[in-house]
């Protein structure tokens, strides 16, 4: 029997959205796939809400519920997943893309001497996973691939605004599984922890992404993104050039050196467009533009668009929403 395996990652002690829709579409695989079993495995506690209840579909859970795996640690989490393959004869492995499965993906690929495949990914009309495709060169071309080895190993961008429903048909049940302890584990040792900023939330796991680029015009211009941001419950996301320019961190570049990121809702305010931003944005449900170029090719993908200043058309929109929730 074809037997999945997901990896379904916790932060702070809270499920990933990611890894619950990466957990939603391999049961999608596996109903295609006649007979495949889906299993989940949790590295560290969960805090807030029953498993089961955050899970569609049938399967088991495996949840090694200890204090030592709370924070990611690659030998810890490298033994307990090698070690429930073999246990389970599993024969493809799903990880929800993050920092974390970008580490210890290609370690467990050159362990378990599997194949390793990464982004968009696309799975073949039967469903199983041998034989998936997906676009390359910035939506371009596509690549089709056949995995050769016994095991493969997915790392699965998210799918169109996140599919995280929860589960109201099939039994999710919830099993114990230990980490097995060895002498060299007390030569490990956490160096160092380093939190960006309290309370900022991952655009990779946000529903709402008001993106600006340089059309703000510097870092002072992405206070009205943030303001907006925070009315809407969403994350601040940007183009490239703001943050080559300083004007944001990293963290929260979207597009091919940066994100890819599925929100149900995607403002690009400034932004022109580029294949290379676009690249990380084409999973998101509902894409508006702001832009005084009323021929900028964002215009292209976006579900709405505003011809306009930003500097004009946002401090309306923000009056506009302040209103509309004073009256909710
Ligand atoms: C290998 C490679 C990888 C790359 N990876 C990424 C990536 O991951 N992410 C990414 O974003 N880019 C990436 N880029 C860069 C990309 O090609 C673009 O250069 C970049 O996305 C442009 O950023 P922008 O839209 O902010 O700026 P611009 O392209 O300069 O666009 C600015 C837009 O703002 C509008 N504008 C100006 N003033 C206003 C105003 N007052 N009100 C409203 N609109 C205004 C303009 O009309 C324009 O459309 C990559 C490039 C390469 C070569």
């Amino acid at each position: 029997m074809t037997r999945f395996l997901v990896f379904l990652e916790q932060r702070e002690g809270v499920l990933k959205k990611s890894s619950i829709d990466a957990w939603n579409r391999v049961q999608e695989i596996a109903a295609l796939s006649a007979g495949a079993m889906v299993t989940g495995l949790i590295a560290g506690p969960v805090d807030r809400q029953p498993i089961g209840d955050l899970l569609a579909g049938d399967g088991v859970v495996y949840h090694a519920n200890e204090e030592l795996l709370r924070p990611y640690r690659q030998e810890f989490y490298t033994r307990l997943v090698t070690s429930l393959i073999k246990q389970e004869s599993i024969s493809a492995l799903f990880f929800a893309d993050s920092s974390l499965s970008r580490d210890l993906a290609p370690r467990l690929s050159v362990l378990l001497k599997a194949s390793l495949l990464s982004g968009d990914l696309l799975f073949n009309r039967q469903g199983h996973p041998d034989g998936s495709f997906r676009p390359v060169y910035s939506g371009l071309a596509t690549a089709s691939f056949l995995p050769q080895r016994n095991i493969t190993i997915y790392n699965l961008s998210p799918s169109r605004g996140m599919v995280t429903r929860s589960s109201a048909d099939g039994t999710i049940q919830v099993l114990p599984i230990e980490l097995h302890q060895q002498s060299s584990d007390n030569l490990l040792a956490e160096v160092r922890r380093i939190v960006l900023r309290q309370n900022s939330l991952d655009i990779a796991e946000a529903g709402i992404i008001v993106a600006g680029g340089r059309g703000m015009g510097s870092s002072a211009g992405f206070a009205l993104l943030e303001e907006l941001a925070a009315l809407l419950g969403g994350a601040v996301g940007a183009s490239r050039f703001a943050v080559d320019e300083g004007w944001r961190p990293h963290a929260e570049q979207i597009g091919q050196t940066g994100k890819t990121v599925a929100p149900q809702l995607y403002f690009a305010c400034g932004v022109s467009g580029a294949p290379q931003h676009l690249a990380g944005v084409a999973s998101s449900a509902i894409v508006v533009a702001i832009n005084s170029d009323h021929d900028a090719p964002v215009f292209q993908v976006a579900d709405f668009g505003i011809v306009g200043d930003v500097h004009l058309v946002l401090p309306k929109l923000i009056e506009a929403l302040k209103e509309f929730l004073k009256k909710k």
